[in-house]
Formats: structure tokens, sequence, C-alpha cells
């Protein structure tokens, strides 16, 4: 595992200021917070820094604004969730960088917290520029990257701050690296992985990487239909890449070579209409009918697939093993969930899932407590799927 500092190794930090990388980036109906999951996840860091008596500057972006200030993405708009969340009152900064925020770090007091404004206002920061990198280093004493959802980007305040400063991991980030780092780069074997969604297109590299990595590689949603038509059945109408058929062999050639048990489903779910509660049947693959679409795994298939999780001692899931937002098409892959949701209870299982979909696949089966780990970073958590050094991570055991 990559080797990184944490507040952990923080010594005094009286009065020494703290520029910490969050993320802030939260979703907002009406100019209110809708979710603070993302809050939340960064308030041990903030509290340890405030306990240790450190003046604590926040750092994020909040959507697109392309280096331009943009007075609808102001980080000013969450000041009050984010209170809310920490129980204190925060200082906002109308800028990053520059005499206003010296001098509001001067009226602040050890221990208080400030919001600065964000940082895509300014186009130094996803250039990664080094001057606008060390203009916000100047007011700081040292750095803490507690956003492991930007750490796939290499900018200003995810990655060149960490050579300009003493860098830390805070402790969302600290979690998030020991629990990607058990599953995938030191796990107990055997693994298995679960690999679904939509397409085969999107996931190349992640399937690609897995096969060398893990013992059992688990294909379902409609990603499965192009290895199904690969072997030559027929999937009828269902979501199928056949342009990447030749793909698809070569994975499993790789997956042959390197040890890995490659499951595709031999029962599947299917209907002629895509929607809610349309007449379905369960089929064997080689019964799948021309205008018939694949929509789901079939219920024997999830349960043989649940035996193999027995078998396991690591499971990283990315990607549902159907179309789980439209009944009844979302069976499997609440079975599965639940299994390995039970096995985790057990202490048999270590399980890691992330991805946009995949986190309300997991929620929408009831299993968010149960999972041994569910990143909620996309982006980041794909590309670490992905086998690729992620620079804020790199950057911060560099330091
Ligand atoms: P994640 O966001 O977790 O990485 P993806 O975006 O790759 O996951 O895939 C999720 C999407 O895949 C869901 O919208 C789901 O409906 C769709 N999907 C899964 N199985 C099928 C299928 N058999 N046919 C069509 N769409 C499917
Ligand atoms: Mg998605």
């Amino acid at each position: 595992m990559t080797q990184f500092k944490t507040l952990d190794d923080l010594g005094d930090v009286t009065g020494k200021v703290a520029l910490v990388r969050v993320d802030l980036n939260v979703p907002m109906r009406d100019g209110d917070v809708t979710d603070d999951t993302r809050i939340r996840a960064f308030q041990p860091t903030v509290e340890t820094l405030c306990e240790k008596g450190a003046k604590v500057l926040l750092l994020a972006h909040f959507g697109r604004p392309k280096g331009q200030k943009s007075s609808t993405q102001s980080l000013s708009m969450v000041v009050g969730e984010v209170e809310e969340v920490l129980g204190q009152e925060i200082m906002f900064v109308p800028e990053i960088a520059g005499d206003i925020v010296a001098q509001s770090i001067g009226i602040m007091r050890d221990g208080e917290v400030a919001i600065l404004e964000n940082s895509r206002f300014y186009p130094g920061e996803e250039a990664n520029d080094a001057e606008f990198a060390k203009a916000i280093a100047a007011n700081g004493d040292f750095y803490v990257n507690d956003a492991f959802s930007a750490a796939h980007r290499a900018h200003a305040t995810t990655e060149g701050l960490a050579h300009l400063l003493p860098a830390y991991a805070g402790r969302a980030m600290e979690a998030e690296l020991k629990a990607l780092a058990s599953a995938l780069d030191n796990p107990e074997h055997p693994v298995a992985a679960v690999v679904g969604g939509a397409k085969v297109s999107s996931k190349l590299d992640v399937l690609t990487h897995l096969v060398s990595k893990v013992d059992h590689l688990i294909i379902g949603g409609g990603m499965a239909n192009t290895f199904l038509a690969a072997r030559g059945i027929d999937v009828g109408k269902s979501l199928c890449e056949h342009e990447l058929t030749d793909t698809a062999n070569d994975i499993m050639e790789r997956a042959d070579a390197s040890g890995c048990t490659v499951h595709l489903p031999y029962d599947v779910v299917v209907a002629k209409k895509f929607e809610a509660n349309a007449p379905s049947r369960t089929v064997n693959v080689h019964e799948v009918e021309v205008d018939d679409m694949i929509l789901d795994l079939g219920a024997s298939a999830a349960e043989a697939l649940g035996d193999v999780l027995k078998t396991c001692r690591t499971l990283v899931w990315n990607g549902p093993l159907g179309a789980f937002e439209t009944p009844p098409f979302d069976e499997a892959t609440v079975a599965l969930a639940k299994t390995a949701a039970a096995l985790s209870k057990d202490g048999s299982l270590t399980s890691v899932a992330g991805g946009g979909d995949t986190v309300a696949a997991l929620a929408h089966a009831g299993v968010t407590e149960d999972f041994s780990y569910i990143s909620t970073a996309g982006g980041a958590f794909l590309e670490w799927m992905e086998g690729k050094d992620l620079p804020g991570v790199a950057a911060l055991s560099d330091a």
C-alpha cells in the first residue's frame, strides 16, 4: 500500500494554518443543499484539526465554472449547511489566495474554520499552475487532502499544493485508501469482482485490469449481453455492443491465461418492453427470442453467484446486474447484494463497492450499512478500479 502521512503524524499545530481540500460539490436545489453526505464525510478531519488548535481553511470546487467567477456557483451558498453539520460558525472568504485570505486568517482564532471561494473560479486550478498553487500555499502552514473523489484530477488544490507544503491525508481519504487497498492492492484471496452496468465500452479498462487481479470475475448487466454474443448466443433486442465481441473474447482469453474464472449468466429475465412491470419471463440464455430484451439475471444465476461469493474472502463490486431502476429488473442485484451483505456481516467477506448507480442500487437493496466500504467517489473510484495511479494520492505519498 502506498505510504502517506495522516493527521496522527501532525505535531503541535496550535495557531498553524491548515489548507484542507474537501469535497463541497454537493447537490443543490433552489439554493439549498439536498444531501449533506459529502459534508459529513470531512467532519472528522475538521474536528481533529480544530481540536489540535489549527486555523482551518477549506478548499473545494463547485460545478464547472471553467476558470471564471460565477455568482450562481459561489461556495458562499454552502456555508449555512456546513455550519449546521459542524455545529460551529464558519467564515466565508470570497477569494482563494492573496491579502483578503491573509487578513481573514488574522482575525480567526485557533480552532476556527473558514471556507475559501470555489477553486474553479481561477484558471490556475485546472491548469495546475505553479504560481497559482504557490499563491494559495503562501497563506498556509500545511496541507490536508480529504477529497478522494477529486484525487483523479491533477489540479492545483488536489495535487500541486501537496508538493509545496507538508502534506497529509485526512480521515476520509485515509479510510478510503485503506479500504481500497484491502480490496485490490493487498487482498485476501479468493477475490471476486462483480462488474455490471450498461456498457462494456465504459468499463474496458476496468475489466482488463481486474482479470489480472481477481480469482472470479462476475459479469452482469447490459455488458453481459456483449459477452454472451461473443460466445455465439443470440441476445435478441438486448442492449449489446456487437462491435466489441472480439474485445470481449480477448478479455475472456486474458482471464483464462491468468487463472481468473469468468462467470456469465445462464438464465436471464427477458421482456418485450423496457418499462416498469412489463410482462417478463425467466429463460435460459439459449431461449432468448428475437424480440426479447435481457434486463436482469435470472434467480438461479443470482443464487449460483451467491455460492461463488461464499467461497471468497474479498469482493469488489461496480455496476448493477440488471436495469435495477425499473421493477422487477432489480431482483438479481438485490439478491446478490443481500448475500454479500450477510457474508460481510458474518466477517467472512470484505466487500468494497463504488460507482454512481451502484451506490444507488445497493442503497435500494438496503445493504449500505453491512458492506465493508461503499465509495461515493464516482470517477476516482473507477480510475482506481482501472489500476490507474491517482495524481492526488500519488502526490500525498511523494510528500
Ligand atoms: P455505475 O454508475 O455504478 O458505474 P453504470 O453507469 O455502468 O454503473 O451502469 C448502470 C446502468 O446500467 C443502470 O442505469 C442500469 O439500468 C443499466 N443496466 C444494467 N443492466 C442492464 C440491462 N440488462 N439492459 C439495459 N441497461 C442495463
Ligand atoms: Mg453510472
